[in-house]
């Protein structure tokens, strides 16, 4: 079993709101946009998340132009590199080589690239699939209501293929996931996904900034209870810091 982080995009954020509410206003950060590849012993390659659209690349204000609350507060930088097809290469893989897509969420950073993988099955939960598209101006549908995706529904499936379990960390989105993923040599990892941002949000027991900043609070504290109890790490969401300490494809966790 490995575990691939894979570099599909970067923002770049005015840390005083993104990062740490209240604290270095107008100090601009990059930051990056990860997904996560896995390697089972299975051998299926299960995708975690697609970062951002490549229309990005050209077109960095795309998304949040008309939204100043967000324009105002992050700028993408994305890069050719950051495109899957760059990525998955890095592995001697092509986006045909990879056998399901999981979704922790619908943030236009995490499915971006799902137009990619219209073969493969998309597993998500089915509850957050209809609260994203019941708020399209938080979970804009251009990038996720394809119809020819595949999308299939694991509500109430805890462990998704042997060594990847969800667990349910609600706060940031409805029915947001995080990821536990089981490695021989690594030990357990726990993808926080966006349920813990950066470790600030850790040092501080600071959740403003999250939709549901209460909900947030209990999600990343549960996170931290869970990793305490199984002696995991713990990647964040979108974290500088960390990114630059952690390994990165084409190296890997195993
Ligand atoms: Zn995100």
């Amino acid at each position: 079993m490995r575990l691939h982080v894979l570099s599909l995009g970067a923002s770049e954020v005015d840390k005083g709101v993104m990062l740490t509410p209240g604290i270095d206003l107008g100090e601009w950060v990059m930051t990056p946009v990860p997904a996560y590849l896995v390697e089972t012993d299975d051998g299926e390659r299960v995708l975690i998340d697609t970062g951002l659209h490549p229309d990005h690349i050209a077109d960095p204000g795309m998304t949040w132009r008309d939204v100043p609350m967000m324009a105002s507060a992050m700028r993408e930088a994305m890069a050719p590199e950051h495109r899957i097809e760059h990525q998955l290469g890095l592995l001697d893989l092509t986006v045909d080589d990879v056998t399901h897509v999981v979704s922790s969420h619908l943030h236009y950073d995490h499915c971006g690239q799902h137009f990619h993988f219209k073969g493969q099955p998309i597993l998500v939960s089915g509850a957050h699939l209809a609260a994203a598209r019941a708020d399209p101006a938080f979970f804009p549908p251009r990038y996720f209501e394809l119809p020819e995706l595949n999308w299939v529904d694991t509500d109430g499936q805890t462990e998704l293929f042997k060594g990847i379990s969800v667990i349910e960390t609600p706060g940031h989105a409805p029915h947001h996931r995080s990821f536990l993923i089981d490695l021989p040599e690594s030990g357990p990892v726990i993808l926080a996904i966006d349920a813990i941002l950066s470790k600030h949000q850790v040092d501080t027991d600071s959740w403003v900034g999250q939709p549901d900043v209460e909900t947030a609070r209990a999600s990343g504290r549960h996170l931290l209870s869970v990793a305490a109890a199984r002696g995991a790490s713990i990647l964040f969401g979108h974290d500088p810091e960390q990114w630059v300490q952690i390994r990165r494809a084409p190296d890997f966790y195993d």
